[in-house]
């Protein structure tokens, strides 16, 4: 279909680093489908192969090799990957109404076509043999299970009637989980609270006063300003949070977080009797799979191996963070008793996030805006390259020029070998926000995957890495705040694990085949330096007048940091053990509704028990509605491997540059060369020299072990 003497459109070159401003939405509805066409005639003559070949290989013929096999699947897969890559980066960073309607337009067809490989049962039978017949290196292993396991999952080894049963109930369970989120958003949005005096929004800061006021403008008040009101309260995230902070008004924050407790769990569209179908359908999907339950389905594809090992794990954690959560709240009453407020007597739900707003205020006065001129952009890239540097061995060099952008803003990197000058890797910094254009959030994303080509050469990573922080005005470069510097840092782990690996076969190169509780490790690792003495120092100087971070500023941030951690640790544990006990252990004959699972596991994780108009499970879109189901706990594993891989870097000593540097080469033999080659276990046994330990968060987070 490509013709060979062409130069082919740039949406189809399917390898190097892509010509960004050559593509257009015009070509994404054009060339998409004449490359799902041409992949698809592929694919069948892949199967038609495969289907001779089996028989023959079965009639006592030739093994099937890998080379027949695997290396075609891997190549139809990544002629999709980059093209269809390339459309998803621009969608997310150069948006315009008529690229996301390209790329929307082409999405569905897309999945379709992953669909159809996946459940291809010729390629499956094709990988059954390959099993079989054993030979392969422990890489070649892991990349043949993940791939079987995947499609096993999709129920391709299910015959007939019972396969048939499987499909449908994928979709309703995929019709149910969309329900569940339309209803949760209906519900967060059908909420609404008008504030027309003084009073009632008394403490409110300014930015919340305009954001409501905008609200009540677009809900038809035209007349509303900041200072004037009328202000329109809601339930979403941006306006709910900061209101509990900030709000003085004890009986609408009870009102408030009444509603948004309760969300979609009454009435016509309530998500109750969705949320106990989704259980009993996924419930009998695992059985079907021939799996016990949803959270051993889930399980089969992660590190963590048993539904023991995480209860144990969460175990560890909540001991450790009940009594800090106890005292948390004790000191919350105290803070108001002494402000002489009613609630001291008795602390409500709705209190705490204000009481600890005043306590966070009065005990560090850390005010997150004041600290940007000590992190210049400049500086901090400078800081975390050097600290590469130091830990791994690795010279970051600016390249700006060297390959194609899709804005003028964006950087090129390369990546090279500090000691052999041997050139490692590159990627493109696109640090500031563009609203309109650009999707908000910061993420790492694959451009180039490590591979050997067919003719021996090698192909080089080359990773994304997205911010989205305030551009440079006039002299004035970009300041960071300090969450954005540790966002800067954890994306860069990601893009590490991607860059620095030395897997040579993609499907488990850099951040490919890692199981996803393990893959935020190098990411939450490189946070940690953020809190480092030497780190923190050597790049935190004020951008005018090169003084550096004042000492009582330094000590603020890292008490800052462990602020409230009981709470927080405790509630993640909530979330993460009712996630687990749903999906493990709830039946509907089990006697108890799923809430009240959720209230036995609330006894001894919260210090505030659920009120009875708190229906928490029906606003779970994290399990009902996305990709945590069984899941949940992942946040805390991932927190427990970087923690814990820090803490190799604090026994032998900080200030110990030696065993820092020769710390740091492990980390890059192990955790950042390894990729999904092997068990993560393995790769973190190899660095570690032991078993992973809850300790180090623990003791990060400020709690005592019980
Ligand atoms: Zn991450």
């Amino acid at each position: 279909m490509t013709s060979s003497l062409a130069t082919p459109p740039a949406l189809l070159v399917g390898e190097g680093l892509p010509q960004f401003e050559a593509i257009s939405p015009d070509q994404v509805t054009r060339h998409i489908p004449e490359l799902l066409a041409d992949l698809e005639a592929e694919l069948d003559r892949l199967e038609a192969g495969l289907e001779a070949r089996g028989a023959a290989t079965e009639a006592g013929g030739d093994a099937l090799t890998w080379q027949e096999v695997m290396d075609p699947l891997q190549r139809l897969g990544e002629r999709l990957r980059w093209s269809w890559g390339v459309v998803s980066h621009l969608n997310g960073v150069c948006n315009s109404p008529e690229l996301r309607e390209a790329h929307a337009s082409q999405q569905a067809a897309v999945v379709r076509f992953g669909n159809r490989a996946g459940q291809s049962r010729v390629i499956h039978r094709a990988l059954r043999q390959l099993e079989r017949q054993g030979g392969l290196d422990g890489a070649q292993q892991r990349i043949l299970a993940a791939e079987l396991r995947d499609m096993e999952l999709r129920g391709v080894g299910l015959e007939g009637e019972a396969q048939e049963a499987f499909n449908a109930t994928s979709q309703e369970l995929a019709a149910l989980s969309t329900q569940f989120g339309n209803q949760l958003l209906d519900a967060t949005n059908g909420w609404s609270l008008t504030l027309r005096t003084q009073e009632e929004v008394e403490g409110l800061p300014a930015s919340l006063l305009e954001q409501l006021a905008q609200a009540a403008r677009q809900a038809g008040m035209e007349e509303a300003t900041a200072e004037g009101g009328p202000w329109l309260m809601g339930l979403d995230m941006p306006r709910y949070v900061p209101f509990l902070q900030y709000s003085r008004r004890r009986d609408l924050r009870e009102q408030v977080y009444k509603a948004h407790v309760g969300r979609a769990s009454g009435g016509e569209a309530s998500n109750e009797p969705v949320l106990r179908r989704i259980l009993e359908l996924r419930r009998l999907q695992a059985e079907r799979l021939g799996y016990a339950s949803w959270a051993e389905v889930s399980l089969a594809a992660k590190m963590a191996q048993s539904e023991q090992e995480v209860e144990r794990l969460l175990e560890e954690l909540r001991a450790a963070a009940l009594p800090g959560a106890r005292a948390e709240i004790e000191e919350l009453r105290a803070t108001a008793a002494r402000h002489g407020a009613a609630e001291a007597a008795d602390l409500q739900p709705w209190d705490v996030s204000h009481w600890a707003e005043v306590r966070r205020l009065e005990a560090f006065e850390l005010d997150s805006e004041a600290l940007r001129p000590w992190f210049p952009l400049p500086q901090v890239l400078e800081g975390l390259f050097g600290l590469c540097n130091r830990l791994f061995g690795i010279r970051i060099v600016a390249a700006d020029g060297e390959a194609p952008v899709w804005h003028p803003d964006v950087r090129f990197f390369r990546v090279e070998d500090g000691t052999s000058g041997a050139p490692l890797a590159g990627f493109y910094l696109d640090p500031y926000s563009r609203p309109g254009s650009k999707r908000g959030g910061a993420w790492m994303d694959e451009c180039l995957v490590r591979s050997r080509r067919p003719d021996g050469s090698l192909v080089l990573p080359v990773a994304y890495l997205i911010c989205n922080q305030s551009p440079p005005v006039g002299d004035t470069p970009s300041l960071m705040t300090f969450q954005e510097v540790e966002t800067l840092f954890h994306e860069f782990g990601h893009g590490l694990q991607h860059m620095l690996t030395t897997v040579e076969r993609p499907q488990a190169s850099g951040i490919n085949n890692v199981e996803w509780d393990a893959v935020e490790l190098p990411s939450q690792f490189m946070e940690n330096w953020c809190y480092d003495r030497a780190t923190l120092m050597g790049m935190a100087r004020h951008w005018q007048s090169g003084e550096p971070l004042p000492e009582e500023q330094y000590a603020r941030l890292l008490a800052a940091r462990t602020f409230m951690a009981g709470a927080a640790t405790l509630r993640q544990v909530h979330f993460a053990l009712t996630d687990l006990r749903l999906h493990s252990q709830w039946t509907p004959e089990c006697g108890l509704s799923p809430e009240d699972l959720r209230r036995q596991i609330a006894e001894d994780t919260t210090v505030l028990a659920p009120i009875p108009e708190d229906a928490f499970l029906c606003s779970f879109g994290h399990i009902f509605a996305g990709g945590y189901a069984a899941g949940y706990y992942s946040y805390k594993w991932a927190e427990v491997l970087s923690a814990d891989a820090f803490s190799a870097f604090e026994e032998v000593g900080l200030e110990n540059e030696e065993a820092i540097r020769a710390t740091g080469r492990r980390f890059r033999d192990t955790v950042l060369s390894l990729g999904g080659s092997r068990h993560p276990r393995e790769v973190f046994e190899a660095f570690r020299g032991r078993e992973p330990s809850s300790e180090a968060l623990i003791r990060h987070s400020g709690l005592v072990p019980a």
